[in-house]
């Protein structure tokens, strides 16, 4: 009798360690996750109960401290692949470092600037995305992220429901180009307040332009490749630059994602050219720009961008066609544009020619019609070399960034399923063990 008592007693204790255990197993397992951050031990990982989108405890990370904190998980990816991975997000005041969009709550690829949007402050949940090409990887570690590339935030972040899908490249050869003209830039720089417009004359001008390099680009790749431009007139003004020890101040993505956001979640466009005036007659030296009129081999969600900036002198002819002066005035489109094509053949692995070699071939910049036969030989691999013939590989042209309509017709895979009983739970809570031994890792 007394032992029978006893025995009870045991398995009573037993059970009710083991269920503690459970708890503690289920608010802290991360599947296979790997939880890391910037600075270590300073942020929580928790899986949470109580602040719930499904039936499923969601992933919390709270970090009182300024922090770069993700749970992440490598992932076997194909080549030139469209991707998309969603999730649910829910924030609690998360604050940035640095006045900067492109850190907060997001998904990103650990080690790039590949990103979904970032979220700040309070918000109840919503669903946020990161649409990403393979390109030439066959792995790619993802991370749900608070913090970011950029810098660093703290506040309280709850994920759930995270999918991925894999979609279908588009093959053909049309670009679609968004032309933005951002008319007003409003900043303070070194407590000098700069006000700089663009007027209607410049909106013209650049205009013929725009078309001009519709039209080239066509003929100089001898129609490999359409391109399409849409124009925009932006009032919105830009209020924030960003400063480079190279090329002194620009236009970075995130100094304009406001403005820019809406229209290209409307359209699935190839490019962005960021249409700027940094100075004028009256500003000549305020704003710092080292010898840059356009810059390039920025990206924006994976989008090409780049800046395309009015001479501070209103009688230049850099964007204007005159017989007998300039008769290429898109040479610095076509220019910017050949740079994403550029970083694009490298990170599909490539063997590439800079851009900026032309002078090594023995091409010249010519007074009315700058690089335009560097930049012909360039787009069609025509380049003579004693390795035969270089330039860009004739399926650059193909290969445009990811974007929603790849999506039409995409599969789910399983990468980050959730046990769904308590059988799948058990085999998993096995290679959990291991992996939640591992502890946390600085990024
Ligand atoms: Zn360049």
């Amino acid at each position: 009798m007394k032992n029978h008592i006893k025995n009870t007693i045991i398995l009573i204790i037993l059970l009710i360690i083991l269920y503690f255990a459970y708890q503690f197993y289920q608010e802290n397992n991360f599947n296979d996750f790997v939880r890391k951050e910037s600075d270590l031990y300073t942020a929580e990982f928790k899986r949470d109960n109580e602040v719930k989108y499904s039936n499923q405890r969601s992933y919390r990370i709270k970090t009182d401290e300024y922090n770069d904190a993700m749970f992440s998980k490598e992932i076997n990816v194909n080549k030139n692949t469209p991707y998309k991975v969603t999730c649910m997000v829910k924030t609690n005041n998360v604050q940035t470092e640095e006045q900067k969009t492109g850190i907060g709550a997001q998904i990103a690829i650990s080690d790039t600037t590949e990103r979904s949007i970032a979220l700040t402050g309070t918000n109840e949940w919503q669903k946020i995305e990161l649409i990403f090409n393979s390109k030439d990887r066959e792995k790619v570690e993802i991370g749900f992220r608070l913090g970011g590339y950029l810098g660093k935030a703290k506040g309280e972040v709850w994920f759930s429901d995270i999918t991925i899908e894999e979609g279908i490249a588009e093959e053909n050869t049309n670009w679609n180009f968004a032309c933005f003209f951002f008319k007003n830039t409003n900043v303070t720089i070194n407590q000098k307040e700069i006000k700089l417009t663009i007027n209607s004359n410049d909106i013209s001008t650049i205009t013929d332009t725009i078309h001009r390099f519709e039209t080239s680009t066509q003929e100089l790749s001898n129609q490999k490749m359409k391109a399409n431009c849409d124009i925009y007139e932006i009032e919105t003004p830009i209020t924030s630059l960003s400063y480079d020890n190279e090329f002194g101040y620009y236009v970075a993505p995130e100094d304009i994602e406001k403005q820019i956001k809406d229209i290209i979640n409307q359209k699935d466009y190839d490019h962005i050219f960021a249409i700027v005036r940094l100075g004028d007659e009256e500003h000549q030296t305020d704003i710092k720009i080292n010898d840059w009129i356009g810059l390039g081999s920025m990206d924006y969600y994976g989008i090409g961008f780049s800046n395309i900036r009015l001479p501070n002198d209103s009688k230049s002819y850099i964007y204007k066609y005159s017989r007998g002066i300039n008769q290429f005035p898109e040479e610095v489109f076509l220019h910017e544009f050949l740079h994403s094509l550029e970083r694009n053949a490298e990170e599909y692995g490539y063997q590439i020619l800079a851009l900026h070699d032309y002078e090594k071939y023995g091409y010249q910049n010519e007074a009315i019609y700058g690089q335009k036969k560097w930049y012909q030989d360039y787009m069609n691999k025509n380049i003579k070399s004693n390795d035969g013939n270089l330039g860009l590989p004739e399926e650059i042209y193909k290969l445009k960034p990811a974007k929603k309509s790849n999506f039409d017709y995409s599969y789910s895979l399983d990468y980050f399923k959730e046990p769904e009983n308590i059988i799948e739970e058990i085999r998993e809570l096995f290679n959990h063990i291991i992996n939640n031994v591992r502890g946390i890792v600085k990024i």
